[in-house]
């Protein structure tokens, strides 16, 4: 080639900062891989060492002394002047107390809430960046016996009920108040996680792509999110050179990826056959243009974000809950039935910390069991009649129409995880008074974008204008029992 050529050689695509971003991942591989460990070693320790250390003092405070001395209800009692006086002595935190304060703290009040937001602003970066479940189960798969993945195991309606299970499991043995219960639930999905990484896979997430409680519900969150690793299958075609194949984690054919949904974002593929980019796109634009959920990812939305979450958020704030349990307790008091009203026999069980003054009974369990599928067979019965009676309408697919909720289900996730944060502030003394404006904010934001995305789905489908506004308005009809529950927690219970 002359240099002359070269002088009519068009110059390579300049690429954008966030494309850059996303070469800068594929390239620094050893950092994001030192990062996860890092991570790991402070999960492993975080995870296990609270449970095996005396629950904190009621004043145990995790930031502030000060209020917890404030507060405090250690009372000296002594004679001054013939009259009994008050004294309040400080609590003194000790590091004991502090690190379970601070393992809740940053599992509950941080980790969670933030999670969720980050899958809604950047994709799937917690899974394949930062997650240390993820980076273990792959570190063992690298390592263990890598056999062939099995058909059961593949079945996608694992995620669905993996989340149910670990959900209502963790509303039973108060899984945000007690590092044991925490201990149980993460510790024993980590476990599984290694154990399915060593039997199956080389090298690969098997377990997050198949069977982590979280991932239908972050492949769902995903769709929203403005960035994602786009195809260009015109690029990919025309190069010319040969390419291993990418080591995608999550066993995705990168060739034929169409969005972000279960794209772990880890960033090893960014640049393959220059056709790989990461990329901003409309928030809207998987759910309105991709392809329609499966089954269980819209009975997941539907059932479970919308329905057995609330449930699961709502439970402890509802009064009228407290009421119910009394009258059933002295219904069976007053027939002489008494077994209900004992204690559970362990914590793995059903919560039991006599310490912490803290011991449900049967009919406690017995009433969280019934309260959450109540919750979840009304609110979310409703959705899928209203849904399916608009799609039939509409002439659309319901589980594509039922994707315009997941504005509604993800931030409501948000704010119900976040309310763990707001309380650990406000033991912590912040009085947080502009949070009910923010909540109203994020609420009214959900509503109207998944009203939003409604329409647009049911324009799509729906060519006759009487048609699409009758089947609109029973669409609607979901948001506003949703967002009815979400104002009874936040501003009427
Ligand atoms: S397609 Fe696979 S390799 Fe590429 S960013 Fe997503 S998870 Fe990583």
């Amino acid at each position: 080639m002359t240099s002359h050529t070269l002088h009519f050689m068009p110059p390579p695509p300049r690429r954008g900062r966030l494309a850059r971003l996303g070469d800068w991942m594929a390239r620094h591989r050893g950092a994001i891989l030192a990062m996860q460990w890092i991570i790991v070693v402070f999960y492993l320790v975080l995870v296990a060492l609270p449970a095996f250390l005396p629950h904190p003092h009621p004043e145990a405070r995790l930031f502030s002394s000060d209020f917890g001395a404030a507060s405090s209800v250690d009372p000296t009692f002594s004679v001054d002047g013939g009259q009994s006086r008050v004294e309040k002595i400080p609590y003194a935190a000790s590091w004991r107390d502090r690190l379970v304060l601070l393992a809740q703290y940053l599992f509950w009040g941080l980790w969670w809430p933030f999670v969720i937001l980050s899958i809604l602003l950047m994709g799937r970066v917690w899974c394949g960046v930062l997650c240390p479940e993820g980076a273990l189960t792959e570190f063992a798969s690298r390592h263990g016996r890598g056999g062939p993945i099995p058909k059961w195991l593949r079945w996608n309606g694992w995620p669905l009920v993996a989340f149910i299970l670990t959900t209502v499991y963790g509303q039973l043995i108060s899984v945000y108040d007690y590092p044991q219960a925490a201990l149980l639930i993460l510790g024993g999905s980590t476990v599984a996680a290694v154990a399915v990484g060593w039997l199956y896979g080389k090298g690969k997430r098997v377990w997050c792509r198949y069977l982590c409680p979280v991932s239908g519900v972050f492949a769902l969150l995903a769709r929203l999110a403005p960035v994602h690793f786009r195809v260009d299958r015109a690029a990919w075609d025309a190069y010319r050179q040969r390419t291993s194949a990418v080591d995608c984690a999550p066993l995705l054919d990168v060739k034929h990826l169409k969005g972000a949904t279960q794209c772990h974002a880890c960033g090893r593929c960014s640049g393959h056959r220059d056709a790989v980019t990461l990329s901003a796109r409309s928030p809207n634009g998987e759910i309105l243009g991709g392809p329609p959920p499966t089954t269980h990812e819209a009975l997941l939305l539907i059932f479970g974000m919308l329905g057995i979450a609330l449930g699961a958020f709502q439970w402890s704030v509802n009064p009228w809950f407290v009421r119910g349990r009394q009258a059933v307790a002295e219904w069976l008091v007053n027939r002489d039935i008494l077994w209900p009203l004992t204690d559970s026999p362990a914590w793995w069980l059903l919560t039991a910390y006599p310490e912490a003054n803290d011991v449900f009974t049967w009919l406690d369990g017995a009433a969280i069991l019934a309260y959450i599928g109540i919750v979840t067979l009304a609110l979310g019965g409703a959705t899928l009649l209203a849904v399916g009676g608009a799609a039939r309408l509409a002439g659309a697919d319901w589980r594509r129409l039922a994707l315009g909720l997941t504005p509604l289900a993800g931030i409501g996730l948000f704010l119900g995880l976040s309310m763990m944060t707001a309380t650990h502030l406000r033991a912590e003394g912040h009085a947080l008074p502009w949070l009910p404006y923010l909540r109203g904010a994020l609420l009214g934001l959900a509503l109207a974008w998944s009203a939003w995305l409604g329409l647009g789905l049911l324009r799509a489908d729906t060519p006759r204008r009487s048609r699409l506004v009758v089947a609109y308005a029973l669409w609607l009809m979901p948001l506003t029992a949703v967002g009815g529950s979400w104002v009874l927690v936040f501003y009427v219970w």
